[in-house]
């Protein structure tokens, strides 16, 4: 751009030049405007066409025709990040960008990148042209017209990677990111595997339980603020329409079964803008009761695509709901001393990674057993079955044939009315020999555990009350 200033009052239609020798002789000088050249704004020297200049006085009779201007001139190019292995959608404006002109574009090792070209106005010049992955560093560009006038531009641009990783704040606060569970999502005895470089830890939606089974709901919800960064500068990406979507991924957290159904709580769809600062795009999660990982696919809109060099969905894992809170972790309770973990047809295919517990819930069962004594006394070990799945959250354990579970199985706790939080165990009973030895283990049980027992015939439904330490 380039702008004159006229003094004020003074017309607008005309532009003198006044020109004097040093030296006035007798003869008149004679004067060629030939071309007129003007600095501009940006400090580009831009060319004007001369058409109705008037020379006053001397005489213009021996002056040669001016010059034509430039057939071809750029004002602007627009994206300056490319992608590469992506394409991209280049505007270049300008003037003289009609048919008759044709483009191309360099990398910095002087490889040329492929283009196709429209033309909106004869302002207006657009090119798509496919980055390829060995592309890097500066781009340049060059206009050529089929008369023969170019124009090259060494710098348009610069081709990066087309990597972006994403940040959370969770209630405006930031979140850790969980480096160390995203390679096995489903369990040691379910391997899911997950690659995720980064996961976050949220709070569950629970069905709180109390030792006679009856259960209060508790809602969880957490206000995430998704922040994506450019990963070459980190620059955060500002001003951006993006919409999630939130779905459940199979078999992950000791879920070793997958249906369609399985809940990722809601929305399951949002949208918004990152604002100013990156960081206004944000979207009220309420977790679901089953635990694992929720994947949110993460997907700008083709504007902000292009103005970032953005090129694929982003997928963020949500490791959720973790059974006491966002940093307790259950233990994986196996054979000890006096005690065996059992399972059913259940435990072998859909839950088999079924015996977590917390720390305290998994001391008291191992001393608890050591005062049983079983090996010492003769007595039948302890029997423990289905503390929690690895990270808690409904436990949608499927006994066929017995009576209680009427209700389907999938994602719903029908036969285990709590099993959510690792705080709870099936004591198996019925391998003792004789009522006297079951009152007996029944009296030892008691200091430590409110004892359910409508649970099922075969089994006791212990919640901890006070642990041995
Ligand atoms: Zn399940
Ligand atoms: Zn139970």
């Amino acid at each position: 751009m380039w702008t004159i200033h006229f003094p004020p009052g003074s017309g607008k239609s005309c532009l003198q030049y006044w020109v004097e020798g040093t030296d006035c002789g007798s003869v008149p000088a004679s004067f060629c405007l030939v071309s007129v050249l003007a600095l501009d704004s940006d400090g580009e020297i831009d060319t004007l066409q001369v058409e109705n200049a008037t020379l006053l006085g001397g005489t213009a009779d021996t002056c040669p025709a001016p010059l034509a201007p430039r057939a071809v001139g750029v004002l602007a190019v627009r994206p300056n990040i490319f992608s590469s292995g992506r394409t991209s959608v280049v505007t270049v404006t300008g003037r003289g960008l009609d048919e008759n002109t044709w483009v191309q574009f360099r990398d910095h090792a002087g490889q040329v990148l492929p283009s196709e070209i429209g033309f909106a106005t004869t302002d207006t010049l657009r090119a798509v042209f496919a980055v390829p992955e060995a592309a890097a560093g500066r781009v340049s560009m060059q206009l050529t017209r089929t008369d023969g006038s170019s124009e090259s531009i060494d710098s348009i641009g610069t081709v990066v990677a087309p990597e972006f990783y994403v940040t959370v704040l969770i209630d405006g606060a930031p979140a850790a990111p969980d480096n160390d569970q995203g390679t096995n999502a489903g369990g040691p005895l379910c391997p899911t595997p997950l690659h995720a470089p980064s996961v976050f830890r949220t709070l569950p939606s629970v069905i709180r339980p109390d030792s006679g089974c009856n259960m209060t709901q508790v809602i969880r919800s957490n206000t995430i603020t998704y922040i994506v960064h450019r990963s070459y500068d980190d620059a955060v990406m500002t001003n951006c329409y993006a919409t999630i979507a939130v779905s459940a991924w199979a078999a992950s957290g000791g879920h070793c079964h997958h249906d369609s159904s399985r809940p990722y709580g809601s929305p399951d769809t949002a949208s918004g803008n990152t604002g100013a600062d990156g960081q206004q795009f944000r979207v009220t999660h309420t977790w679901p009761q089953v635990s694992g990982y929720l994947l949110v696919q993460l997907q700008p809109d083709a504007e902000c695509i292009q103005r970032w060099g953005y090129s694929e969905n982003l997928w963020i894992p949500i490791r959720g709901p973790d059974a006491q809170s966002s940093t307790a972790g259950l233990l994986n309770m196996e054979d000890g001393f006096g005690y065996t973990v059992t399972g059913g047809d259940d435990n072998v295919s859909r839950h088999p990674d079924n015996h977590y517990g917390t720390p305290e819930l998994v001391a008291t069962l191992q001393n608890m057993a050591y005062l049983w004594g079983g090996p010492v006394l003769g007595r039948p070990n302890f029997g423990y079955n289905d503390l929690s799945l690895m990270w808690g959250g409904v436990f949608d354990v499927e006994q066929v044939g017995v009576a209680v579970c009427r209700r389907p199985p999938n994602w719903v706790s029908p036969c285990h009315c709590g099993h959510r939080k690792g705080t709870q165990v099936d004591f198996k009973i019925t391998q003792f020999i004789n009522l006297d030895q079951r009152r007996r283990a029944n009296l030892l049980v008691k200091k430590y555990f409110d004892v359910y027992t409508g649970e099922s015939v075969a089994h006791w439904h212990l919640t901890l009350k006070k642990a041995i330490p």
